[in-house]
């Protein structure tokens, strides 16, 4: 029996809205800065998933796994990349993914990469966990549990990534590690560990309260960028032309020029508005997304999905799922075919 995944990662709010801006937006208007910053958060979402794979096949089933999860101590929030819980000790894990050479100075608390004679520094990532460990201390304590003992560690995602231990100070061995040696870590720390601090209900209800409390950040990317309504597409666009907007006959969406037909394009650009405009949807918001006249259509519509909603006729909004609850697998664009999205997509 492997470790017990309590929370599976989900793409971030972040992650899931540029992918969604990506199927929006209007070709002419889509900035490098944009695809540098998906990039960025996929790259984190990728690290994150090796590291994950990893740790799901740790052959103890009372490790008790959240991949990620963002809690607060009022006023502050904090975000675990990995949070291991067992009834003896907890272990936070704090994801690297960046690639290439790098220098941890335990001195200087400086993490540094040269490249083409230019020095970048980062963060340091022992201090990162430290501070994790210092929120979650205090969100145990807040919660009643106390004493129990917390270890960090920095897991490298990627083999080739180089970390140089100048100093070479042994704490640093044991603090930064591979994914590649996470089992051998943890094995250590489970020997290291013996006196039981939870009983198993206690932990049990740990592990609710953390599900619970978990609040994933939302992201504001059109603001962040900046971008409005006028930069983004109007309407559904025909999967097999990327022609739009599709038109509504009824019960179905019909591409005006290639007859290409579908039931249910509507709901992916419902979605996507949620991720890009925020949390809910009016019935007069709907028909202008989906370029459609009928009021009645609209709330077929947005009934059907089952969404849920408060307030009556023109004044009902309907909200969305939660971020934990939006699809993974959305298909990545690019329909727009004059502008291919770059290789290492
Ligand atoms: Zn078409």
């Amino acid at each position: 029996m492997t470790a017990t995944i309590i929370k599976y990662r989900k793409k971030s709010h972040a992650l899931l809205s540029y992918e969604a801006l990506f199927r929006r937006i209007i070709k002419e208007y889509l900035r490098k800065e944009s695809i540098i910053a998906y990039k960025r958060e996929k790259a984190g979402y990728d690290g994150e998933r090796n590291v994950d794979y990893k740790l799901s096949t740790y052959p103890h089933k009372d490790f008790f796994v959240f991949q990620g999860i963002r809690l607060v101590n009022p006023p502050f929030h904090f975000q675990i990349d990995t949070l291991i819980l067992t009834n003896r000790f907890f272990c936070i894990l704090e994801v690297k993914n960046k690639q290439g050479i790098f220098k941890y100075d335990s001195r200087q608390q400086q993490l540094t990469q040269e490249i083409n004679g230019e020095v970048n520094s980062f963060k340091d990532p022992i201090l990162q966990a430290e501070a994790q460990k210092t929120h979650l201390t205090s969100w145990l304590e807040r919660h009643g549990i106390f004493s129990i003992p917390i270890e960090t560690l920095v897991v490298i995602a990627y083999p080739s990534t180089i970390i140089e231990n100048v100093t070479k100070d042994p704490d640093v061995y044991n603090k930064i590690i591979h994914n590649e040696s996470l089992h051998q870590r943890l094995d250590q720390l489970n020997a290291k560990y013996t006196n039981e601090m939870l009983t198993n209900p206690r932990l049990k209800k740990l592990c609710q309260t953390l599900l619970h409390e978990d609040i994933p950040l939302k992201a504001n990317i059109l603001q962040e960028h900046p971008l409005t309504n006028e930069h983004l597409i109007k309407g559904i666009t025909c999967e097999k032309c990327s022609q739009h907007p599709m038109k509504r006959l009824y019960k179905k969406w019909q591409c005006p020029n290639c007859c290409a037909a579908s039931f249910n394009a509507h709901e992916q650009i419902i979605l996507d508005h949620f991720l890009l405009h925020g949390t809910t949807i009016t019935n007069k918001e709907c028909r202008e997304l989906l370029q459609i006249n009928s009021p009645r259509t609209a709330r077929t519509i947005l009934t059907n999905m089952g969404l849920q909603f408060s307030g009556k006729n023109s004044a009902r909004k309907y909200y969305s799922p939660r971020i934990n609850d939006f699809p993974q697998n959305s298909i990545f664009p690019f329909h727009q075919s004059s502008k291919k999205m770059p290789d290492s997509y």
